[in-house]
């Protein structure tokens, strides 16, 4: 009986030493405050612990969403100060991630910043107060943008498919879905798309979003195409930039670049020979294993998941993946000019199960990143 006891005591110990630990560690939003300053209005978000990590805030209208990974919230800790300044804040979980919705109709771009280990402040002003602040917080994660680049638009209506298709639709629309599935599925992730209507974007500018935004991740989303039709060929093949010999990939990224003809100038454009798509490698020597996996994934998932054939990773020179300083790909989702593939990509189901296997390409391609880069 003592021994029983002893060893319920011991277990106790055991589990408690275990799970206590990581009570006491665990990140809870204590209080969130809020004080109007001059024009600006501050909210300060204060923690029990060290924040480790906290996303770029993303504004739309009156709605400003901050999202804390791996933190939940104390009931109470809404202070009536916020109230008062003009925000209201709900709070919600979304699987390990902690929401902040904000409401307020002070305008300007929001700010999140440290302000000591535990706590995090919030700004906003009428001006933008603080010239935009390029600067990224060290913080934000690793995948903490995916920019999502739907092929052609506007003018350009790429390729034409057996079922009179273009393009530019079936890419936006595939866009789309990506984007809301990423949603669901990252939380935490910030998606942006470089164009999310009927228009026309240059190629040069559409990896320049991209930068701009700070992205981690580039996708552009095409379909393919054969000069004659119908024809047979069928699948999805993924490219990533770099010099082939393959004349089939020479063929797609010909195609693919023949949009640089509805610019206005095409002058930017270096002539993506051989010795200059070295060069052009070379400048994503740091990244270009991860665009090589994320390719691998997504042909593997997308040819498990949907009725498409894999036609596997090729290399080749596409001006709209040259400027891109993050690992990119470029994704030809089928071929419109085959009837099967053409019938298949067009349709809901056929998009949303592509959008749903490269969903499941980027989970994959998120833990590699993740474990190599020791998170
Ligand atoms: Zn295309």
């Amino acid at each position: 009986m003592v021994t029983l006891r002893l060893a319920v005591l011991a277990l106790v110990f055991v589990v408690s030493s275990i799970f206590g630990k990581g009570q006491e560690g665990a990140l809870h939003i204590t209080s969130v405050s809020a004080a109007k300053q001059n024009n600006d209005l501050r909210v300060v978000i204060a923690a029990n612990t060290t924040i480790e990590a906290f996303q770029k805030p993303e504004r739309s209208g009156k709605v400003i969403v901050l999202r804390i990974p791996n933190a939940d919230i104390d009931l109470h800790a809404v202070q009536p100060s916020c109230a008062a300044a003009g925000i209201t804040v709900r709070t919600e979980r979304i699987r390990n991630i902690l929401v902040l919705r904000c409401t307020t109709t002070v305008p300007g771009e929001p700010r999140l910043e440290r302000s000591g280990p535990t706590s995090l402040v919030l700004t906003l002003g009428p001006q933008g107060s603080h010239n935009g602040s390029p600067e990224q917080s060290t913080d934000t994660w690793d995948l903490d943008v995916i920019v999502i680049d739907a092929g052609h638009g506007g003018v350009d209506v790429g390729a034409e498919g057996v079922n009179g298709v273009y393009e530019k639709n079936i890419t936006l629309s595939i866009a789309k879905r990506l984007r809301d599935k990423i949603h669901k599925a990252f939380p935490a992730t910030k998606v942006v798309l470089t164009r999310d209507d009927d228009t026309f974007i240059e190629l040069y500018r559409r990896t320049q979003i991209a930068n701009e935004a700070n992205g981690k991740l580039f996708i552009s989303i095409h379909c393919n195409s054969m000069p004659t039709k119908p024809h047979k060929a069928r699948g999805c093949e993924t490219y990533i930039l770099r010099p082939g010999r393959n004349d089939d990939a020479a063929r797609v990224a010909a195609r693919e670049n023949a949009s640089v003809k509805f610019e206005s100038s095409t002058s930017r454009y270096a002539k993506l020979d051989e010795e200059q798509l070295i060069v052009a490698t070379l400048a994503q020597r740091s990244f270009v294993r991860f665009s090589e996996r994320l390719a691998t994934s997504i042909q593997h998932e997308v040819s498990k998941g949907t009725g498409l054939k894999d036609r596997g990773v090729s290399q080749a020179g596409f001006y709209v993946l040259v400027g891109a300083s993050m690992p990119n790909i470029l994704f030809e989702t089928a071929f419109l000019s085959n009837e099967e593939d053409a019938r298949y990509i067009s349709s809901a189901e056929g998009q949303e199960a592509v959008a749903d296997a490269m969903v499941r390409a980027l989970s994959t391609y998120s833990r590699e990143w993740k474990r190599s880069s020791g998170r």
